[in-house]
Order: structure tokens, then sequence, then C-alpha cells
């Protein structure tokens, strides 16, 4: 007799609810957790006044994030894309140029980019990492790159410049550093590492962002500590940190009342209450990252009885920060993803499909790019599971 089989979406929707003890209510994608200091520390910005762009807690989250990190300085912004923006602009890129960024990230990799008047180029990631793939980037640049006296590395199919690289560490997964980095030091590419996901994230022992002249983080909702919203932009260099600080508080020079500012500057400082916020998160993050490591580890064991997928898990040298779960088909296939993604919403996990490629949206469709198989690859096999800290209890540590 034929017992009728289960669809491959409620399996996994029965490992979830198994994984993560939930049955009735609608788990988020990435919910925060406040569990800590958060209270006491929003409140002294409100009985102070302290609530806007000057007050303690943004000096005492930017210490925190350098030590944190172990990069040099730290600098606190409105948001991840702002730190981008500003990064992007301090490590030289002017109008006119291209930067190379993968195709598959989140959209603001590629609109920090267009902010400053620059042109995303498109390059593939790796299966491996899910980031930026050195080896192919190698080959791509010796084939349409040509060096020329200025030093400079010229797309010879676009006349534009190539001025640097955004690798990005996909769901906290670190991207393979040593071999990029050889890749950039080759060309003379500057590189400015979106790590707005891997906040806690490390490649060989080094925090990730503290590689490359640049690295932007996020502190938006959804991400491993929140501020609200917010970013931060670290650097080693002392005197590139003091001009992420001028540009990012409207270039205004020191004065106990005079309005004078020596360039087009911008607004993005981080509100006193936002770093309110972030001191508190900060203070949890190592408990934060265990108990997502633990949630990882369950969701790898689940997953390891059903057939047809993988979960994935972090690469080899890496210790990530399990930002976002995934789990990935054996096979790209569009209809199986989204029936996995109907199947699961509808028992209140939020479960999402990686983001749309870049260079299919409308405003990046004709921006220049090498073959993007492994991103379209992975477009049709990943699914992001329910991550946030708080659907493991401190208890089950
Ligand atoms: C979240 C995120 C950003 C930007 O963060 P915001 O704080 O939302 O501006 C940039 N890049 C990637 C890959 C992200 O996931």
């Amino acid at each position: 007799m034929k017992t009728e089989k289960r669809s491959l979406g409620a399996e996994i929707a029965e490992v979830v609810r198994q994984v993560t003890g939930n049955s009735g209510q609608t788990l988020p994608l990435h919910e925060p957790e406040f569990s800590g200091n958060e209270w006491a520390y929003v409140k002294e910005c409100l009985d102070t006044g302290w609530v806007s762009s000057v007050g303690r807690f943004v000096e005492r989250l930017e210490n925190d994030l350098a030590a944190y990190t172990g990069s040099g300085y730290a600098v606190a912004v409105v948001n991840g894309t702002a730190a981008l923006h500003i990064a992007l602009l301090l490590s030289g890129v002017e109008p006119g140029e291209e930067v190379l960024i993968p195709s598959l990230t989140f959209v603001a990799t590629a609109n920090a980019v267009s902010y400053c008047q620059a042109v995303p180029h498109f390059v593939d990631v790796d299966r491996l990492t899910l980031g930026l793939d050195p080896i192919r980037l190698h080959d791509y640049l010796h084939e349409i790159g040509e060096r020329r006296a200025d030093k400079g590395l010229y797309n010879r199919k676009t006349g534009r410049r190539i001025r640097a690289v955004v690798p990005m560490h996909t769901f906290g997964h670190p991207v393979d550093m040593d071999a990029l980095l050889d890749v950039c030091q080759q060309y003379g590419l500057e590189v400015v590492e979106d790590a707005a996901e891997s906040l806690g994230s490390k490649y060989k022992g080094k925090h990730t962002g503290t590689f490359g002249r640049f690295g932007a983080l996020s502190f938006n909702g959804n991400k491993v500590v929140t501020t609200g919203g917010g970013g931060a932009v670290l650097t080693q260099d002392k005197k590139l940190a003091e001009m992420a600080k001028h540009l990012t508080t409207t270039a205004k020079l020191p004065h106990a009342w005079v309005y004078k500012h020596d360039r087009i500057g911008y607004n993005y400082r981080m509100p006193n209450i936002n770093a309110a916020l972030g001191c508190a998160q900060l203070e949890k993050l190592p408990e934060f990252l265990a108990r997502k490591r633990k949630l990882a580890e369950k969701y790898r064991e689940g997953f390891k009885a059903v057939s047809g997928i993988s979960f994935f898990s972090e690469p080899e040298h890496a210790e990530s920060n399990y930002w976002l779960n995934a789990i990935i088909l054996n096979e790209p296939d569009l209809q199986l993803r989204d029936e996995i993604l109907q199947e699961t919403n509808k028992h209140g996990f939020l479960t999402r499909p990686i983001w749309t490629p870049l260079h299919l949206l409308p405003m990046y469709a004709d921006c220049p790019r090498m073959e993007l198989t492994v991103t379209m690859e992975l477009e049709g096999k990943v699914i992001n599971l329910p991550s946030g800290p708080s659907i493991i209890t401190r208890e089950e540590l």
C-alpha cells in the first residue's frame, strides 16, 4: 500500500518546529532581544536630555566596538548603508569609477556605490562561503583588466577605472579573505568590507571588517545587535577615522559657536539614544553568539535526516555568527523553493529566500558583470530560517 509522501516543505516545517520548540506563534526571521541594560541606558538618555547628537554613549559604543572587533577605530553612524557610503568615499572611489561587488547581496551594497556616483560591477560568489570568489575574480580581472601608467586598474571593455572591491560576508559567513587580499594587492584594488551581517564573525581568528582599509557594520533591527537603526565604519587608521567622523558630522570645524564647514558633509552621526541601545546590546553579544551557535547546531542535527537539502555550515578557517541560518536545496529549483517558503510561512515560520540578485533589478540591469553562474544557482537554492537569539534560551546552553 502506498502512503502519501509528505512534501519537502512540510518536512522542513516539522524540523523547524522541533528545533525551535515553537508551536502556534509566529516566529520572525530575526527578532531582536532586549534583556540587559537597554532600559537603564535609554532611560539615562531621557532623564538627562542627551538623546541626540551629543552624549556619552556614542563615544562608548565606538570604543566598545573598536575593542571588540580589534579594529583601531570605529565611527558610529545612522545606518549600515551610510557606513558603506562613507567608507567608499574615503577609500577614494570617484564618480565614474567601477566598484566590484557581489550580485548576491542586499541592495545597500550597490546603492552605496551609486551614492558615490560610481558604477557597481557584479562578481560571482563561491559555493563554500556564499561570498565573493577570489579565484574567479582573479581570472576575470586577468581577462578584462588593464594596468595603466598611473598604476590604476582599468576595465578594458568600459574604459573606466576599477577602484575597489567590496566583499560581503553573507549571513555572517566570512569570505576567503587571504585569497581575496592577494588578488586585490596584485591588481591594486582598495578593499572595503561589507560586514553588515558579520558582527562577531571571524576569519582565521581575526574579526571580519578589519581586513580591508574600511569595514562597515549595520545595527538595523534584524541584525545580530541593534540600535534601532545604526551602523559603524571600522578602520585601523586614526587619520581616516577622524575624516570619517568629520564627514559624518556635516564637516563642521570644531568651534564653540561658529558654523564653519570645509566641504559638503553628511548628517550621518548616530544619535546618543541609539548608541545607548547599542552599548547594552553589545554587552549581550557574547551570549547572543553562543545561543545562535547552539541554534545552528540544532538545525544542522535536525536537517541531517531530510534528503534533498543541506544545512549551510561555516566555511573552513571561519567562526561565523550564524546571523541567518540557511538551508540549501541540492538542485536549484525556484518552484520548489517557493513551495517550501509557502509551507513554512503557513506554519508561522517566517522563512525567506535569498535576495534577488542585484543585476536583475531594473536600476542595476545594465551594470558590467562577469558570468554569474553560482549567483543564479544559489537564488534557486537558498532558504533562510528563523534565527533570532531568543529562540534558544540561556538554560539550553
Ligand atoms: C543590512 C545590510 C546593509 C545595510 O544596513 P542598513 O543598516 O539597513 O543600512 C548593508 N549590506 C548588507 C549586506 C546588509 O545585510
